[in-house]
């Protein structure tokens, strides 16, 4: 009988750490406008302040607000109106004691200017305006530099690229952007049961959902998918697949076979094939997974069950590369475990739970769903880690929750 030597979750992130090629951390540069959804390789710093120039933030006239200071509803201030400065116009005249210019929204403030009337607040007449409120010194106006400094970081390294951080480079002039290259993804899934989801599932057979997901989840991460196939379960064909996808792809995910079964050749064909670096990991769900590395790339054994091949994906394979390109992972929420629950001592559980707010408070509700992962996964808001040495948690133990994607 053979048994799994199990690795803890945290021997095991260092080991994919050691083995992942140095394609993870390379980059290159694209234009601002094809970057969405692209990881930051480095800090981007203002090369400008912003905004360029006093600009006024309603539409109204720019005064010298000594000359408004005494204005009332009874006895309005009159100014004598000298211009009208035109949207992207520098003003071409400096503003004396007693006049005011027409600015509309973000319009640049004329010198001598020292702050805008709004337009609900004034009368005009011919040549002049009369002002029935006073103003304090920059009211509405929006000062040079006032937002962001030159060499202000901006965007981080790391932070994957929104249409908000698309708008805050874009307005600074930054029209192609430092990114990390997108890794390739190879998935082999295996099993003799297996049926693709356009066919009928009958006697035994089930339809293969690990293909799709695993593919629709890289992608999320943000990496392309270099080769996908389905196979049963023969051991040369496997090797077979294995040979073409290392050739081709920058980390390789074979779904099933992972397990120490009869039918399960992962492990002999890796190790035929390279090296294995470990097989069996402190964590639950996903044990049966396995490491490899042939020629020079990283292959996972990940298991069959597919909310397992998912965490195990997510954690060991998405999560560790966005860690090292810098991307800081933040849980989706806090929440509040609902019941007492029990783990599985000596290894790392994660364990899925739907959040609820009751009385304002939120709440984790973890999720005891069988094998069932269709309904775990129809039911799941995200999951919480309980650590490998704790034997289970307390109700009302305050907890992050983690997301099955990555956030912000
Ligand atoms: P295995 O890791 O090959 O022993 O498979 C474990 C369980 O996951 C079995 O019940 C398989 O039928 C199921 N399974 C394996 N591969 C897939 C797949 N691609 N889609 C859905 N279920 C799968
Ligand atoms: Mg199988």
């Amino acid at each position: 009988m053979k048994f799994f030597k199990v690795t803890s979750l945290e021997n095991t992130i260092e080991i994919v750490k050691d083995n992942l090629n140095n394609k993870i951390i390379s980059s290159c540069i694209v234009p601002l406008r094809d970057s969405l959804g692209c990881m930051l390789s480095e800090d981007i710093l203002s090369p400008e302040v912003s905004p360029l120039y006093n600009r006024s933030t309603v539409d109204g006239y720019a005064v010298r607000v000594q000359d408004v200071g005494a204005s009332t509803q009874s006895i309005p201030s009159f100014l004598k109106v000298v211009g009208n400065v035109k949207m992207g116009e520098k003003p071409d005249f400096t503003l004396k004691s007693g006049e005011a210019a027409y600015v509309a929204t973000g319009a640049m403030i004329p010198e001598g200017a020292s702050g805008v009337v709004m337009v609900e607040h004034i009368d005009v007449l011919k040549d002049s305006i009369a002002v029935y409120t006073p103003i304090g010194n920059n009211e509405n106006i929006i000062l040079k530099g006032e937002e962001i400094q030159v060499g202000q970081v901006v965007a981080k390294k790391g932070d994957i690229i929104d249409t908000i951080k698309i708008s805050i480079l874009a307005g600074l002039g930054i029209a192609n952007v430092p990114i990390y290259n997108k890794i390739r993804i190879a998935i082999i899934s295996t099993g003799d049961e297996l049926v693709d989801p356009s066919e009928k599932a009958e006697n035994g057979k089930i339809r293969d959902i690990n293909t799709d997901m695993l593919i629709s989840f890289a992608k999320t991460y943000g990496f392309d998918i270099a080769y996908n196939t389905r196979i049963k379960d023969n051991l040369e064909t496997l090797k077979q697949e294995i040979e073409k996808a290392v050739d081709i792809a920058d980390v390789i995910l074979l779904s099933g076979g992972s397990s120490i079964g009869v039918r399960d050749f992962t492990n002999e064909a890796l190790e035929t094939l390279g090296e294995i670096l470990l097989h069996g990991v402190a964590i639950k769900p996903g044990k049966p997974t396995c490491l490899a590395k042939v020629k020079g790339k990283l292959v996972y054994g990940l298991p069959g069950n597919p909310f397992a091949a998912l965490l195990v994906f997510k954690e060991l394979c998405c999560d560790v590369i966005y860690n090292m390109r810098g991307y800081t992972l933040k849980p989706k929420t806090y929440a509040f475990v609902k019941t007492n629950f029990h783990s599985t001592p000596g290894r790392t559980t994660l364990q899925p739970v739907s959040i609820k707010v009751e009385d304002n408070k939120i709440y984790a509700e973890p999720l005891f769903l069988k094998s069932s992962h269709l309904a775990t996964m129809l039911k799941a808001d995200g999951y919480i880690k309980i650590n490998a040495n704790s034997e289970g948690v307390y109700s009302d133990t305050l907890l992050p929750v983690y997301d099955f994607y990555p956030g912000r």
